[in-house]
């Protein structure tokens, strides 16, 4: 008998799943995995969040594995969950229902660049490092950029953003057409290559951040771009973190484009220090990276150090040295890693908060959550994309110690509550999955809950992409 376990999640019958089973063991033979280590390897294993394995995995190759793994689980009325690299943050991969988990990363081939029209088609499993390798040769990028190196077919499904988010956009911006199998198997296809396109409902952006709940991306069309001429990253200190949130208000607001401006609360600078063994000074400090000519970027930099000193900012070292630029930035990417090595233990978990306000609301919301903090005696470094109004803090917690994590969850609330009042979102790059579903309701209101249920009936009427993600149980 199938278990209900919520509204929007039912366990398939053991019969049921066993067919399913079997029947993908005749097609893809040892492509199926059942054993507990790779299903737990599959499971969401990134935040405090507790895993929920798959009950299979299939290792897909090419487009119609995928095709006719959706085929059999949509036979037997079984859950089929994506997995790109699993390094989500809000327990998107997990199987509350179980299931088969699809791992897409040997679909991991360029199939075309086109440098006149800067842009590529590639397979979902496609790292971002991966494809900057692949391109560097050719002049070009890519420049979406999350902390992990993650597939682009993850990246589109949770609508990934980076430190180069405030120049270059988001995933949103840098999608142009998508090859999706929806829920019988057959493929749709989102758009063309063309750079815009007025051609009906925009599918192309209804699957980006979608989270794999309404299909499967088989292949991605995205964007490119020209490495600059020049390239400078900076490093400034500022006596406060209100400080340097004004000087990004006010870069922002006189449009400096800057390419890279990312917020470092002392807290975070001393875990950077330590994990990365670099030298920052420890106070609030903001990374920026400057793009264009050397005329232009010169010019950026001027503009931005005349209103640093205006918020209180001091030392301003810059650098044009690519190897000075990569340590610079890979110890801003092992932020995430430099906190959880202040605490090390099982039982401490980190989770990554991920707000995003109006930027003219980004230092009031950074300041009175580092007020919230030191009032619940929490310890979370501060970090963020701020160019976009977007800070994570990385909350550490002993999840044996009920008072702690009791402090944790009121924390997260009024910082969710404090972002949504400034008119902005509980997620700013991270995606809903199962740990922000609490908050989107107060954020968006019932129709549009109602609006969103009615896309997943009627994309994925069996409910078996990915299911419990997302839209919460009405
Ligand atoms: C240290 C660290 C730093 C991070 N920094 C950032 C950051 O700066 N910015 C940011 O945005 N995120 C960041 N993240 C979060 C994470 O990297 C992103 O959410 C990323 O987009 C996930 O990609 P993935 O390939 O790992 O996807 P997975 O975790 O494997 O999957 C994510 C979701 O996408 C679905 N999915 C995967 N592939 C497909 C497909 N082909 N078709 C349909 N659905 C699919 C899955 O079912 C799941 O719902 C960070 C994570 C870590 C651990």
């Amino acid at each position: 008998m199938a278990t209900t376990i919520s509204s929007n999640l039912t366990r398939p019958e053991p019969q049921a799943l066993k067919s399913a089973i079997d029947a993908l063991a005749a097609r893809f033979g040892n492509r199926l995995v059942t054993s507990q280590a790779v299903r737990e390897q599959h499971a969401h294993t990134t935040t405090w969040l507790a895993a929920q394995p798959p009950d299979a995995v299939v290792m897909a190759q090419e487009t119609a594995d995928i095709q006719d793994v959706v085929r059999i689980c949509a036979r037997h009325g079984v859950p089929v969950i994506a997995f790109g690299t699993g390094t989500s943050l809000e327990g998107q991969v997990n199987a509350p229902a179980g299931g088969v988990c699809i791992d897409l990363r040997d679909m991991n081939k360029v199939l075309e660049v086109h440098a006149e029209d800067l842009d590529c088609v590639i397979q979902p499993g496609v790292t971002r490092k991966a494809l900057n390798e692949y391109l560097r040769d050719q002049g070009l990028f890519f420049p979406i950029d999350p902390g992990a190196d993650a597939s682009l077919g993850g990246m589109t499904s949770t609508r990934a953003s980076g430190t180069n988010a405030v120049r270059y956009g988001t995933m949103r911006e840098n999608v142009l057409a998508l090859k999706v199998v929806r829920g019988d198997g057959e493929i749709i296809t989102t758009g063309t290559r063309a750079k815009k396109s007025s051609a009906g409902y925009d599918l192309t952006h209804l699957f980006v951040g979608a989270e794999g709940t309404l299909g499967i991306i088989s292949e991605l069309t995205i964007r490119l771009r020209g490495i600059p001429d020049t390239i400078a990253a900076a490093a400034c200190s500022f006596e406060t973190v209100r400080g340097a949130c004004q000087a990004t208000i006010l870069a922002i607001q006189t449009g400096i484009p800057v390419a890279r401006i990312e917020l470092l609360n002392a807290e975070q600078v001393k875990a950077c220090n330590s994990y990365s063994k670099l030298s920052l000074p420890e106070t609030p400090l903001l990374l920026l990276e400057f793009h264009g000519s050397e005329v232009e970027v010169a010019e950026q930099s001027k503009n931005f150090r005349d209103i640093a000193a205006e918020c209180g900012g001091g030392d301003f070292s810059w650098t044009t040295k690519p190897e000075d630029r990569t340590k610079l930035w890979q110890a801003r990417h092992d932020a995430y890693w430099s906190v959880k090595a202040i605490r090390p233990g099982a039982s401490v978990g980190v989770v990554a908060t991920d707000v995003c306000v109006p930027i003219s609301r980004l230092a009031d919301c950074v300041t009175e959550t580092e007020d919230d903090l030191k009032r619940l005696n929490l310890l979370s470094p501060i970090v963020g994309h701020v160019g976009d109004g977007n800070f994570h803090c990385s909350l550490l917690c002993d999840v044996e110690d009920k008072d702690e994590m009791a402090r944790g969850e009121e924390f997260m609330h009024r910082l969710v509550e404090r972002a949504q009042a400034m008119g902005g979102t509980c997620t700013g790059e991270h995606g809903i999955g199962q740990g922000k579903q609490k908050y989107l309701k107060a954020e968006l209101g019932p129709e549009a809950l109602d609006a969103m249920r009615a896309l997943k009936r009627a994309l994925d009427p069996q409910n078996i992409f990915n299911p419990g993600k997302i839209v919460p149980a009405a």
